[in-house]
């Protein structure tokens, strides 16, 4: 496999490890400015979080700061056949987040406030001002934030749709293929894969929940945790919800284009991303399905006596700040991280094209090389910060 320099393809311009979102379209976005790009993803491509989330657009969810990030990772996903070369089935049906609570109505109405004033379309509205919007969304509810640019799609089409349009650019895309190990070498870096070494000028490290554990090969000990979301799904219904409906900080519920119920929450901290290691507690997914279905019910009583099929899991990793981790690791001008976003497959295409421009030497649409997605600030930070100030968020 290895050419006489002992590498296996030549040297590559940049490697990205990790084929989600993050890694996709940063490596798309590099090939199509010009530079020769290695994808290297242990799976199949958006087969992690990037392939299981719930496929929710909206700019509700991220940090006010990252509104216009989101909405401009929205409209990538609504035009992705002009990009990505297909679409993954996206919908526009707006957005409902209801609050039963008084806490939870406190921290909509500051949350939803600030997310207004950076520019989100939200509005906050009475129960009866919503149920016009949405039938089906209870009467108990007190508060709601209405968001109509609201959307979906299938996140589990989406590595069909970059390989495709990876191969199409011309990256070499290499799935099924786990990187072991990273090393400084003159001129750049060698990427050891379990198919031989690779040999780049430069790697971008978007393995998501994993990323701790390849900043760790290049000596650096980042506080970022990781959190596993839980998804289930019910048979098949007669059509019953048009928006995507949330409770605040409990979960969302969408009715698949099949009838299929997605109802969405998160379950708990771990302390390694490898299920081998730690492995995920049954009762703890049960009881976490159980509450899922009892807050699908709440918001929308019509759900009672629909019957779960299936759940799964997925990882996400979460910064101290719970903000994105986006540029070049501390100390390097060459090696750059990119995750920890929340929300991040609403934003991914974009946080994509706008690394690829940082490393590019091109100038962002919007802001990139900033002090928010700055990793520098977490070498400050330190990990059992992160549970308590995202915990507060979730
Ligand atoms: C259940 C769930 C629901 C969610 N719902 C939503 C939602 O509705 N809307 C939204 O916007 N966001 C949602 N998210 C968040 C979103 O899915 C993530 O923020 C985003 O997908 C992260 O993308 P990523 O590319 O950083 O990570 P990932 O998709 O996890 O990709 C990292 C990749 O790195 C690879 N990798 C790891 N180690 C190695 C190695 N040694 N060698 C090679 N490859 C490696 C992994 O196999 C993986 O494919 C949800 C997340 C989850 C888990």
């Amino acid at each position: 496999m290895k050419n006489t320099d002992g590498d296996m393809f030549g040297m590559f311009d940049v490697a990205v490890i990790g084929g989600g979102v993050m890694g996709c379209a940063t490596a798309l976005h590099l090939a199509r400015g010009g530079m020769r790009v290695a994808l290297v993803e242990r799976g199949g491509l958006c087969t992690e979080a990037s392939g299981r989330n719930a496929g929710t657009l909206t700019p509700m969810f991220p940090a006010p700061f990252l509104v216009p990030y989101a909405q401009r990772g929205m409209e990538m996903w609504q035009t992705a056949p002009e990009w990505l070369g297909r679409g993954i089935g996206y919908q526009a049906r707006g957005g409902l987040e209801l609050a039963f609570t008084e806490a939870e109505v406190a921290g909509l109405e500051s949350e939803m406030g600030e997310r207004a004033q950076a520019g989100a379309p939200i509005q906050i509205m009475d129960i009866d001002e919503a149920r016009r919007i949405e039938p089906s969304v209870s009467a108990a509810a007190q508060r709601a934030a209405y968001c109509p640019i609201d959307g979906f799609v299938e996140s589990n089409a989406g590595g069909r749709a970059f390989r495709a349009a990876l191969l199409g650019d011309g990256v070499t895309v290499l799935d099924r293929t786990q990187v072991r190990s990273i090393e400084r070498r003159a001129g750049g870096f060698t990427v050891g894969t379990a198919a031989g070494d690779l040999n780049a000028g430069r790697v971008v490290l978007a393995a998501g929940a994993w990323i701790p554990k390849m900043a760790a090969w290049l000596g650096l000990d980042l506080p970022i945790t990781v959190r596993i979301h839980q998804m289930v799904v019910t048979e098949r219904l007669a059509p019953l919800l048009r928006v995507v409906v949330r409770i605040f900080g409990r979960g969302s519920f969408k009715q698949a284009v099949n009838g299929s119920m997605l109802l969405g929450t998160v379950l708990h901290w771990i302390s390694d991303a490898d299920r081998e290691a730690d492995e995920i507690d049954r009762v703890a997914l049960i009881r976490r399905m159980t509450w899922a279905a009892r807050n699908g019910c709440e918001a929308i009583p019509a759900l009672a006596g629909a019957r779960l099929l299936r759940t799964w899991t997925g990882l996400e990793a979460y910064a101290p700040d719970n903000l994105p981790v986006i540029g070049p690791l501390p100390g390097m001008d060459d090696a750059f991280i990119i995750g920890c976003q929340r929300s991040g497959f609403t934003c991914g295409p974009f946080m994509g094209q706008l690394l690829a421009d940082l490393i590019l030497g091109r100038q962002p649409e919007l802001p990139i090389a900033h002090p928010v997605f700055d990793p520098r600030r977490l070498l400050a930070m330190r990990p059992d910060e992160t549970s308590a100030a995202a915990r507060a968020l979730s």
